[in-house]
């Protein structure tokens, strides 16, 4: 774990987050449901993003680069969170988003994570109908290039091996917060999209040999197109942490049943979930990845799949600020 200090020199979270008991639902569920509180990492609202860019901000600074350039949907919380280190690290950001559709449009395009992106000073691009993403950021990279900036390029949801070194040491959190409270955990619930979070999660317990399991709740494609993507990263991870590859294999699980017809399209579950958990324990969780992952577990625990009396770890990887923009949905 000390190589993890030496790639990071770059300080934004506020962590360690808080573990805590959510009672009331935990009664109306009848199994133990606490919450790691990653929606309270603190930059610009938080959420899990900040953990990866701690990594990637401290690359992006040993390369010499003044401008961080990503991509997202239009209400991406890991845009909103780089514009907000950009801000903070007095670097430019610019931003390739793209719309979604099925999405809500009253408030989508300025409210909620847009607004936020303003606020910092980052620039948004949209992506035009007819062009890729890809396109697109070629065509902004090689402009920066030409008036002299040195852009650094954040893939989609910071989800590369750098970026999963952040939820390699969440994970180291999560075991000594369990130790600390004396809790043993049966499973660990998080919505998985990118990857990186489940990936970097899995390599922090693998790292520290524990077996937790780790069950992803997918928000836009099916269990196994998600292992797909995750378990490759979660070796890289392994491999950057100078572990061996193959002890990645066969530790991702991905639940693809809660995704509704795609990425940033609410589901019935997922509204429900969002509102028992307002109305319950005063958190707010968010209409693309928390109330999905929020909804999976719900449903699992009414199923029987988690038992009676069971400690289920909810990660709250953030994103209320996007309520805002569905706000006609509720
Ligand atoms: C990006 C995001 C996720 C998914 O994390 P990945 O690392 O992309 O899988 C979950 N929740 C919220 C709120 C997010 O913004």
């Amino acid at each position: 774990m000390t190589r993890l200090t030496a790639i990071s020199n770059v300080v934004i979270s506020h962590a360690p987050t808080p573990l805590e008991k959510l009672t009331n639902l935990s009664a109306a569920l009848g199994v133990n449901i606490f919450v790691k509180r990653d929606d309270c990492t603190g930059l610009a609202g938080g959420g899990n993003k900040t953990r990866k860019l701690e990594y990637l901000l401290a690359d992006a600074q040993n390369l010499g680069a003044d401008t961080l350039v990503t991509i997202g949907g239009i209400q991406s919380n890991h845009a909103r969170q780089t514009a907000a280190a950009a801000a903070k690290f007095s670097m430019g950001c610019e931003l390739v988003l793209e719309d979604v559709e099925g999405t809500p449009k009253q408030d989508y395009y300025q409210n909620g994570n847009a607004l936020i992106n303003r606020l910092c000073h980052a620039n948004t691009h949209l992506v035009p109908e007819g062009s890729t993403m890809d396109e697109c950021v070629e065509q902004l990279l090689n402009k920066l290039n030409k008036q002299g900036k040195k852009p650094y390029f954040i893939p989609m949801g910071g989800s590369n091996e750098l970026g999963s070194l952040g939820y390699v040491e969440c994970a180291r959190e999560i075991v000594q917060q369990t130790q600390q409270q004396d809790l043993s955990l049966d499973h660990i619930v998080v919505a998985t999209g990118s990857g990186g979070t489940q990936a970097g999660l899995l390599a922090g317990f693998i790292a520290q040999k524990q077996t937790t399991p780790v069950l992803g709740i997918c928000v836009s494609r099916s269990g196994a197109e998600q292992q797909h993507i995750v378990e490759p990263l979660l070796q890289q991870t392994l491999a950057l942490l100078d572990l061996d590859r193959d002890l990645g294999i066969g530790h991702v699980h991905a639940n693809g049943n809660y995704y509704g017809a795609g990425y940033g399209i609410t589901t019935e579950q997922t509204r429900e979930a969002i509102k028992r958990v307002a109305a319950l324990e005063g958190i707010l969780l968010d209409p693309v990845y928390t109330g999905k992952a929020m909804a999976g577990l719900i449903d699992l625990c009414e199923q029987g799949e988690f038992a009676q009396g069971q400690n289920i770890l909810f990660i709250h990887t953030g994103g209320s600020q996007g309520l805002f923009a569905y706000q006609q949905e509720f």
